[in-house]
Order: structure tokens, then C-alpha cells, then sequence
């Protein structure tokens, strides 16, 4: 009797298991390495989950089609996206647009190119995501990393100062150019919803890389963008979460504050780091970009600041 009823206990689970299992398969899309958030019908901030993806990326759905904005560091991260999407719809990715060059938001592009999309760059792009990508890693470079770089694929439709893209249904997205962090930046633009996708033209709370910039130009540009501001607008940054028009003027303030540090410490460039910690030490990157943002100032304001497509003594 006992025999039995374990029989029927067991037969019973087996039962609950196979009830349950379709569905943890299921969640096996579920994304790990971003979150995704609706900030409009059919727009969508993905945002970097703790450096697991490298940078936040974005999609739009149009009636006709899909575009996605950026692609990760992690190739991983751009297979995940890729799979997301086929869970909201089964329209064609007819574009992924690159927000700039910046190898924390190119590297999964094959994974879209090869999936049919279109890739969409400003035109420096084509020619700075081999050369200024090898510079920007420096020590950081690995033969593995040098390998990715040399297979990006190449933009397909380049962008100079303006562009649109019809997604159908209405809903179009006009890409603009914007100078500040590497001189081939896109601003991303939905023609019916409050979104825009900015790259790393926008850092929220988080210390911004100056690499590839131009600060003076950078806090021109963001003055600009919140001059055309409206409270309902939803800004997503490269890094950091969705923020409105006020996120614009804190990162313009940070920039004010960094020229008018490293004015007044002159060479002793702890001291600058030390003047901007009591308002910006709690936001991300502090310790590893404020001291490195620190020599890209004295470096503009001394008018030897490098920016991409400059020959320097440290390119390749
Ligand atoms: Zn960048
Ligand atoms: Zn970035």
C-alpha cells in the first residue's frame, strides 16, 4: 500500500513538474544582463545592469519595423537584446543606429547586422571605430579585443549633420548630430513620443569619460538640448538611468565646476579632484574618471587637448 501511494506522490509530482517546466524555459529570455523600461508605447530605455551589458542601449517599434540604438561592450548583452525583442515583436530590426564610436556601445553590432539590420553612424564613425577604439583601450587592449575591433562591421547609411528614419505608422526618428563627447555624436529623437536617446552626450549622476572631448563644445550642446527641453521629455543616457532636462544642466554644472577646479589648482591636480569631491564624489565613475577628467581639462584650457582624428603621440 505504502509502495502505491509513493507511486501516486510521485506520479503526482512528475506532473506538477511538467506543468511548470514549459514556463522556466520560457524565462530563460529573460534578460540578465540589462533592465528594460517602457518610457513611451513601443520606446524603450535598456539599461545597463551593473557593467554586465558595458552601456545602456534602446529600441523603438514602428508598425513596420524596429530600430535599436547601440549595441553594448558585451556581444553577449547584444544576443539577450536581440532575443528581448523577439519576445515584444516579430517586425524586422530594419536599423541599429551607433550613437558614437565608443567601443562600450559598438561591439554587439554584428549581432543586429547579421540579424538584417541597417547600421547607421555618424561618418566619422567609419573610419574612428577601428583607430580611436584601439587608442581608447590602451593598456586595457587584449589580442582578443583587437580581434573584435578589426571585424566591426561597416556602417551602412552615414549621417553628417541630420537624418530621418521611417519606422512606418507615423513614427519616424530624426537623428541629429551633436558636438561634445567625440565629435561624431547622434542625438536619437522619436517623432511621437517625449523620448530621446542621447549616448554618452548624457552621463546621469555619473562622471562623464572626456577622452575623445571637447568640454567647452560638450556644455554648449547640453545648454542647447535643455533649451528645447519640455517636462514631459524622457532623456536616456549611455550610462546611468532615464532622466529629465534637469539631468542635462547637472552634467553642464559638473562641466563648469571641472574648468573652474583645474583653473584654480593649476598643476596640483589632487587638489582639483579634492575641490570637486564634496559635490560629485557620490556620483559613479568619481574614482576612476575624476582624476583622468582632471588632465583632460588642463589639457583643453592649455589648448593640447587631443580629440579623435587628431595625429597624436599616442595613436597607433
Ligand atoms: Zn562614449
Ligand atoms: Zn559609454
Amino acid at each position: 500500500m505504502r509502495t502505491r501511494r509513493m507511486l501516486r506522490v510521485g506520479l503526482a509530482l512528475l506532473l506538477v513538474l511538467a506543468s511548470v517546466l514549459p514556463a522556466a524555459r520560457g524565462q530563460t529570455t529573460e534578460p540578465t544582463r540589462f533592465t528594460v523600461q517602457e518610457l513611451a508605447p513601443g520606446v524603450f530605455a535598456v539599461l545597463d545592469r551593473e557593467g554586465r551589458a558595458g552601456a545602456n542601449a534602446g529600441f523603438v517599434i514602428g508598425a513596420d519595423a524596429v530600430a535599436v540604438i547601440d549595441s553594448f561592450f558585451h556581444e553577449d548583452a547584444a544576443r539577450e537584446l536581440l532575443a528581448h525583442i523577439r519576445t515584444q515583436t516579430a517586425r524586422p530590426i530594419r536599423y541599429l543606429i551607433n550613437t558614437h564610436h565608443h567601443i562600450d556601445h559598438v561591439a554587439g553590432n554584428a549581432v543586429f547586422v547579421k540579424a538584417g539590420a541597417q547600421l547607421v553612424a555618424h561618418a566619422r564613425v567609419a573610419d574612428w571605430q577601428r583607430s580611436e577604439n584601439l587608442r581608447l583601450l590602451g593598456p586595457r587592449l587584449t589580442p582578443a579585443l583587437r580581434e573584435r575591433i578589426g571585424q566591426l562591421p561597416e556602417p551602412q547609411l552615414l549621417v553628417q549633420a541630420a537624418m530621418s528614419l521611417d519606422l512606418g505608422g507615423g513614427r519616424q526618428l530624426l537623428l541629429r548630430h551633436w558636438p561634445g563627447h567625440t565629435g561624431g555624436d547622434l542625438v536619437v529623437q522619436v517623432s511621437d513620443a517625449p523620448v530621446r536617446f542621447l549616448g554618452d552626450l548624457l552621463w546621469q549622476a555619473a562622471i562623464p569619460n572626456l577622452v575623445d572631448a571637447m568640454p567647452a563644445a560638450w556644455r554648449a550642446t547640453l545648454a542647447s538640448l535643455a533649451a528645447e527641453s519640455s517636462p514631459a521629455l524622457w532623456y536616456v543616457p549611455g550610462h546611468g538611468a532615464p532622466a529629465r532636462a534637469q539631468a542635462l544642466l547637472d552634467l553642464a554644472d559638473y562641466l563648469a565646476a571641472l574648468e573652474q577646479a583645474v583653473r584654480e589648482a593649476g598643476a596640483d591636480a589632487e587638489r582639483a579632484v579634492a575641490q570637486l569631491k564634496p559635490r560629485f564624489g557620490h556620483w559613479a565613475f568619481f574614482r576612476g574618471l575624476a582624476p583622468a577628467n582632471v588632465r583632460d581639462q588642463q589639457a583643453e584650457l592649455e589648448g593640447r587637448k587631443r580629440v579623435p582624428g587628431d595625429p597624436g603621440p599616442t595613436s597607433p
